[in-house]
């Protein structure tokens, strides 16, 4: 009987348990988390925090859930050490769990700013169902927040600012918000959004230090241009710095997370990875890539899975990605690697519709879309079948997008 060890129970690591109950029936699978919580829904913990959502609908499964497939759970566990050579896993407790195959799903840990007082009381950062508890206790209790780290995670801080009538700032380094994968353009139609909501973007700013009352608590930020910024919370949403402690006196290669190929397998063998872990093979960018989104880490979790049953790579993942922001009047949303290419298009609309296309070696890698998301599966699409269409980007940036417009794919 084959024993399976899943180290997380994120999505990646419980969707991951899931498709191994499918695939092997008789086997004994055991996820371990340090969570003292089964699957929670990770992008749902800002509603909670903004005011909106009790606890219950957060929940995905109880610990039933696990009990009915039989998968062994084990809550408030950490793993400390792997030991790939007699394929054993060591937990805080000093138990040894033996495995004939091991999925390392352990996602990240925000990162915390290198300043002055980053860890006082009343600094949050946003990663679990505690941490949201935490920042909706501060927010419903405070008047003025700081915000620090101008992506995809920051700005679900400025949402719960706005939700619950705090005053925010949200100090960006640069001249805008996630400068990477927007233009002023774009961005601006951002900014105007975080307006709308209370909180004031600044730019060309940062945190130099918080500084703190006696108790402890922060007060204030102060940024590198001396400016400060008094605050009764603050949020940092600077990355994250991926969990693989354990690994350290392992063969398993690492760069800035976990390599795998596009069946999940690490260099060593039997041990596989998934979720925002790893720096994954992308088979429709053809180089390594790396993706921080719920959709892209569950079906790797299910797609590692499949492979580590089959012990084989019977599977590759294959997806294209996408991560939607609906904090204001207007829907946002990011598709496969926006942020990577050799090439853009891009088109403002309105003032709350803009469009932006990513291309490498003429195919779509990725994009952004602001206003208007009707675009995005005819996108998705054309990403699937690789086709090089950034010599026709005019039909792709017509406001209503007709793929018959696109001259005929020519053979790859
Ligand atoms: C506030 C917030 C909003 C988000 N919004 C969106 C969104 O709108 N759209 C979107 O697509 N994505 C969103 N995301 C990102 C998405 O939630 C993640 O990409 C996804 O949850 C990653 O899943 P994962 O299983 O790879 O890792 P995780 O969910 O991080 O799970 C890893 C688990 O492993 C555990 N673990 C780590 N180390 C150990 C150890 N040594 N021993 C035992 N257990 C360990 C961790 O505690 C954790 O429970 C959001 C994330 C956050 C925090």
């Amino acid at each position: 009987m084959t024993q399976y060890v899943v180290i997380g129970d994120g999505i990646s690591g419980s969707s991951a348990a899931e498709t191994l109950r499918e695939e092997d029936p008789e086997a004994d699978i055991t996820v371990i988390t340090d969570e003292g919580e089964p699957l929670y829904n990770r992008i749902l913990i800002k509603e909670h925090a903004k005011g909106k959502l009790p606890e219950a609908p957060i929940s995905i499964h109880d610990e039933e859930w696990y009990d009915e497939r039989e998968i062994e759970l084990s809550l408030n566990t950490h793993v400390t050490a792997v030991d790939t050579d007699e394929k054993i896993v060591r937990t805080h407790e000093g138990e040894d769990i033996s495995y004939d195959k091991l999925l390392v799903a352990s996602g990240g840990t925000p990162t915390q700013l290198p300043v002055e007082n980053s860890d006082a009381d009343g600094i949050h950062h946003f990663w679990t169902f505690q941490d949201a508890r935490r920042i909706r206790e501060s927010a419903e209790n405070g008047e003025d927040a700081v915000i620090v780290g101008a992506g995809l995670l920051g700005i679900d801080f400025a949402a719960v600012c706005g939700s619950q009538g705090v005053d925010g700032t949200y100090l960006m380094r640069g001249e805008r918000w996630w400068r990477y994968a927007l233009s002023n353009d774009g961005a601006e139609i951002m900014h105007d959004g975080m307006r709308s909501v209370g909180v004031e973007p600044v730019f060309d700013s940062g945190v130099d230090r918080f500084e703190v009352d006696d108790d402890g608590h922060v007060v204030a930020a102060v940024d590198p241009n001396g400016d400060r910024y008094p605050c009764d919370w603050a949020g940092v949403a600077i990355g994250l710095t991926f969990n693989t402690e354990f690994l350290e006196n392992t063969d398993i290669e690492q760069e800035n997370g976990i390599v795998v190929d596009e069946y999940m397998q690490t260099n060593v063998e039997d041990v596989y990875a998934a979720g925002d872990i790893t720096r994954f093979y992308d088979v429709l960018l053809g180089e390594q890539a790396q993706n921080g989104s719920w959709g892209s880490a569950k079906e790797q979790g299910r797609v590692a899975a499949i492979n580590m049953a089959a012990d084989d790579g019977v599977e590759p993942f294959q997806w294209v990605s996408s991560y939607s922001i609906t904090h204001f009047e207007f829907p946002f949303l990011s598709f496969g690697h926006p942020t990577l290419g050799d090439e853009h298009a891009e088109q403002r609309y309105s003032d709350t519709e803009w469009r932006r296309i990513a291309f490498k070696d003429g195919k779509i890698v990725g994009g952004v879309l602001i206003g208007d998301l009707s675009p995005q599966s005819k996108f998705k699409q054309l990403m699937r079948e690789q086709r090089v269409v950034a010599d026709q980007a005019d039909v792709l940036l017509e406001q209503s997008v007709d793929l018959d417009n696109l001259a005929p794919a020519q053979e790859q």
